[in-house]
């Protein structure tokens, strides 16, 4: 979820607190030790609704006003705004200075820093022009300052931008400077190092299962992981400094990508067709307008679409909230790692909010505490990928009408167990078939016979001790492996099952099964289906002598 509708929706109010309060227009002191620290300096803000006003007459205005120290976020708007400032140098030496502006999505940003005999040096940069305009080989916009010892110099700043424009000035001593990028450039680095490992990860895990929910994820985390790449002026620098236009635009592009592949990542995770049609119809058209938007992004300016796109980044994230508390709802357990991964998200744009409100103080956390909790959730996510190949996995081991293993399990199974069995131990298998079940379907009806078949399915596994596995061999038939267990044993297993059957069958729709018991103490069996065969062949003989009864195969009325 982008920074965008935030800024959008929260731009009044900072504006309100801006506006207020007044202090003099004071230079401020550098500090002293400033080498080795940070300071807000104070400004003074003039407000040009045209757009027109030249430097001269931006000087010779009285119109400047003082800002408070809160910071000069102006959110969206159309005017050009000129910050001025002055600095002092009480110290007796020379003082370079750098000035930081940290949000990099500024238009154009032009700034002005006095020379000897009344001449100006001139900047004009900002995310509208190539990176090279910049003084520094730096994402955010820095520029250099000097002071001579004792004096006091007046700088002045221009800002304009169809996005928001948000100054928050700061300015270091050099030495504090470098120690300060140092870290930035370290947690950047562990940030995107995270983006890109789960990418790659999941890309790599995809190749070996192969559920499309990867693919999405990967494109999701990639668009997303762009979209903040731009946010921190690192796509700019490092991706396409060159081509401003591309990189105002793709900010919209990206942050549409995320929200169409976020939405299909979500969709097929949740299985939402299935879960939720109806929703899934209504996730399918944010899907379009996101496509839309992501068009547009090519003809209309970016102030046009960026409002319709944060709207819709709002409809997109609660709809991906509601369809996961649906999966919640319906018992689907990756919907919990799922839900965890989007509450990170959201934990993170609610201390970022509080953070903007006053509420908690503004520090590195805070302030990145949105981008840090979207990091999380891509952590959170794949752990839902995994939970979720956990549930496939399951699903495709368990028959759909009756909740037991299926055949597939008992391929599985039973080859492991016949395998412990040749290494010096017994096994048997059980193989049952419900009598006459057709004639059952033909007289109450398939829905009717589809419930015997899972009261049966009941009846077998409760009927069986711990660590018999009872499966659905397919139809009506059902079969069963006995670790450990002789001939004997096992028809006697088989019997009790049987009058179980029987007996707990209601009166006007009598149930029967018939059972075919074979063990590995019969004969030597080379594979578990000769195995397999043998109790077949003992079901059919069971069948053939009348039903409702257990057969044992034995060896000797094979060849007969
Ligand atoms: P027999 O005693 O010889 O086993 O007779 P039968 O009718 O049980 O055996 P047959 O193999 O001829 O028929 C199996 C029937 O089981 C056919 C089909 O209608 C029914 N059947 C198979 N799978 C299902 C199912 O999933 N649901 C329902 N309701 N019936 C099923
Ligand atoms: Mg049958
Ligand atoms: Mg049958």
């Amino acid at each position: 979820m982008p920074k965008h509708w935030l800024r959008l929706l929260l731009s009044p109010l900072v504006l309100a607190l801006t506006t207020q309060a007044a202090a003099q227009d004071t230079p401020t002191r550098i500090d002293a030790q400033s080498s080795f620290t940070r300071q807000v300096p104070l400004v003074s803000v003039l407000e040009d609704a045209s757009g027109k006003m030249s430097f001269d007459e931006v000087r010779a205005s009285g119109a400047f006003t003082p800002a408070p120290a809160i910071g000069t976020n102006f959110g969206f708007t159309s005017s050009t705004w000129w910050v001025r400032f002055t600095l002092l140098n009480p110290g007796e030496d020379d003082r370079h200075i750098v000035v930081r502006e940290d949000y990099p999505l500024i238009d154009h940003l032009d700034f002005w820093a006095p020379e000897h005999a009344g001449n100006w040096r001139h900047v004009a940069t900002g995310d509208r022009t190539v990176f090279s305009t910049r003084e520094f080989n730096h994402r955010d916009f820095l520029f250099d300052l000097e002071i001579p010892a004792g004096e006091q110099r007046t700088f002045y700043l221009r800002a304009a931008s169809a996005g928001p424009v948000d100054l928050n000035l700061e300015i270091y001593g050099q030495h504090a400077l470098v120690g300060t990028l140092s870290m930035e450039q370290l947690a950047y680095g562990a940030y995107y190092g995270g983006f890109i490992v789960l990418v790659l990860y999941n890309f790599f895990i995809f190749l070996i299962v192969r559920d499309r929910a990867f693919v999405f994820y990967l494109l999701y985390a990639a668009s997303y992981g762009l979209y903040f790449a731009i946010h921190n002026g690192l796509a700019f620098q490092f991706l396409w400094p060159d081509s401003p236009a591309w990189g105002n635009q793709a900010l919209i592009v990206m942050l549409s990508l995320s929200l169409v592949f976020g939405m299909q990542f979500t969709r097929s995770f949740l299985d939402a067709p299935v879960f939720a049609p109806r929703l899934d119809v209504l996730a399918r058209i944010t899907q379009a307008l996101a496509l839309v938007g992501l068009l547009a992004s090519f003809f209309a300016p970016y102030s046009l679409i960026i409002l319709p796109v944060s709207i819709l980044t709002v409809v997109v994230t609660s709809l991906i909230i509601v369809l996961g508390t649906i999966g919640l709802i319906k018992g689907y357990r990756p919907a919990r790692f799922f839900m965890i991964a989007w509450g990170m998200l959201l934990s993170g744009v609610m201390v970022y909010m509080l953070k903007v409100f006053g509420v908690l103080p503004h520090n590195a956390l805070t302030q990145n505490a949105f981008q840090a909790g979207s990091l999380l959730e891509m952590v959170l996510l794949s752990l839902a990928l995994a939970s979720r190949v956990r549930e496939l996995q399951r699903q495709s081991r368990t028959d759909t009408l009756t909740r037991i293993p299926n055949r597939r399990a008992f391929d599985e199974v039973a080859a492991i167990e016949f395998d412990r069995a040749r290494r010096g131990g017994v096994m048997a298998l059980l193989v049952v078939d419900i009598d006459h079940f057709k004639r059952f379907n033909d007289e109450f009806g398939h829905a009717r016979g589809d419930e015997v078949l899972k009261q049966v399915a009941e009846k077998l596994v409760n009927g069986v001790r711990q660590g018999d596995h009872v499966c659905r061999f397919g139809g009506e038939e059902f079969a069963l492996v006995l670790p450990a267990t002789n001939g004997e044993d096992a028809a006697r297993v088989a019997e009790s099952l049987r009058k179980l059957v029987q007996e707990t069958s209601s009166a006007d729709a009598p149930i029967t099964i018939s059972v075919g018991v074979a063990s590995t103490e019969e004969r030597k069996f080379e594979s578990v289906d000769e195995l397999f065969r043998a109790a077949d062949s003992a079901l059919y003989r069971a069948k053939h002598a009348g039903r409702n009864r257990v057969v044992r195969y034995a060896a000797e009325a094979d060849h007969t």
